[in-house]
């Protein structure tokens, strides 16, 4: 294997053998993430005999898809997996941007308010909300928007939270994972107290949690601990990299009723919507989740232990808990940035010959940078970085489909940051 690796990725003996030692040294933090591919895969295993997956739920549906029974067998066992009342899971749902604005605007109505308790959330949602001005914003269909931010240490700001609550206050967002924040991402139990602490206040209060990158990575799900709506999309954690493309919304029946009706038509609700054929890769992907998210957390640990060595911080450290699929790594240079990113794309199995290079995105204050071979466009389950181009030159790495390319990619990274003398081994 190693003379192997050497000659056919060019990847110097001291790379090689600093990448396996670093692995050698994760065992534990292995072990232990083992363990929790083991509990979601059972409930996942459970969840498709209980309901009786069959055959039969493969077939195609086209047209204004009525009768799917694949559809709504994959409902079903969302919801049960999720430990939820009901389930939306959609082809039709384009990304998790679009799921959680189905959510929101199937449950908000002009003169709510939306309270978000995470501080500003994920980019592609300000124009959603109204953040920055947007035509078919919320704020335009009358929905005012408040905020709560964290605190300086990244707890809830309770205080704040309380006082933001008020009479118009309908729904309540939850972001569980650090998005592009250099922050440490909510655990499950602490999503399910600041819950506790809206419902205290306010029991009416539907609390929504944007659940993106956060499946499976612990044994519980924000459904578990009194989230209302819980989203996210299927071309990261539960899609196991075989869904190509699609969203999901558990819950509250009510709740995922509302958004389905915002989804399809008022009076068609769940009961249109044809599957085209992708019941099968939708199933077989949840199977595959757990292991798949288990890849990405051992090659997000090895990067992360890696530049720790190599003397950069790094969020979470290899040996913090984890609740998301995200590692941060904080560069000092935008060349390191640029040289990290175009290192995970020659470890790609698709495109790995391009070449990326920041460029100006809508929606960003900053160039980024984003290097993503993959299967499926934009699937970020699979091996794939980004960084904005700006101070303090964060890089966020995430995916990883299977155990050897999370062993391999760090070694292709290092090796390109250490050709392009951006790095070296101490
Ligand atoms: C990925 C992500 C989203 C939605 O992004 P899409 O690219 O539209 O799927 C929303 N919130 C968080 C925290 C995310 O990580």
């Amino acid at each position: 294997m190693k003379e192997l690796v050497m000659e056919k990725f060019n990847i110097e003996e001291s790379v090689y053998d600093f990448c396996t030692n670093i692995e050698d040294e994760l065992s534990k933090q292995f072990d232990e993430i083992k363990k929790i591919t083991e509990y979601n895969g059972l409930k996942i295993l459970h969840a498709m005999q209980e309901n009786g997956l069959s055959d039969m739920h493969f077939a195609a549906t086209t047209g204004y898809g009525y009768n799917d029974l694949g559809r709504e067998l994959i409902e079903e066992i969302y919801a049960n997996v999720f430990g939820a009342e009901a389930g939306l899971v959609r082809p039709q749902l384009m990304s998790g941007t679009h799921a959680l604005t189905v959510a929101f605007f199937g449950n908000l109505r002009p003169g709510d308010e939306l309270l978000s308790v995470t501080g500003k959330p994920y980019d592609t949602l300000d124009g959603v909300i109204g953040i920055t001005e947007q035509n078919g914003s919320l704020a335009e269909y009358g929905v005012s928007y408040a905020q709560a931010d964290l605190k300086e240490d990244f707890s809830f700001d309770f205080d704040a939270i309380k006082k933001a609550i008020n009479p118009k206050t309908k729904m309540v967002t939850i972001q569980r994972s650090k998005g592009y924040k250099y922050r440490p991402t909510l655990s499950v139990r602490e999503i399910g107290q600041v819950i506790k602490f809206v419902k205290d206040i306010r029991s009416d209060i539907i609390c929504m949690v944007d659940n993106c990158y956060g499946e499976f990575v612990e044994i519980m799900e924000p459904s578990e601990v009194g989230a209302d709506l819980v989203v996210g999309s299927l071309i990261k954690n539960p899609g196991g990299g075989l869904a190509p493309t699609g969203g999901y919304i558990v819950g509250n029946e009510e709740y995922v009723e509302n958004a389905a009706i915002r989804l399809s038509a008022p009076g068609l609700g769940k009961d249109v919507g044809a599957t085209l054929g992708l019941n099968q890769q939708i199933l077989q992907g949840l199977f595959f989740a757990p292991e798949v998210v288990e890849n990405s957390l051992r090659s997000a640990i090895i990067f992360s232990r890696m530049f720790e060595k190599l003397g950069f911080n790094v969020m979470p450290k290899y040996d913090e808990p984890r609740c998301d699929i995200i590692q941060a790594i904080q560069m000092n240079t935008s060349e390191q940035v640029i040289s990290f990113c175009q290192g995970i794309q020659k470890a790609a199995p698709v495109d790995s010959y391009v070449t990326p290079i920041p460029s100006d995105m809508p929606g960003y204050d900053a160039q980024v940078i984003m290097a993503a071979g993959t299967f499926i466009q934009g699937a970020s389950i699979e091996l794939s970085a980004d960084a904005p181009i700006k101070a303090p030159y964060t890089v966020y790495f995430q995916g990883g489909l299977t155990g050897f390319h999370a062993k391999i990619a760090p070694m292709i990274t290092l090796q390109n940051m250490i050709n392009e003398g951006y790095c070296t081994i101490i």
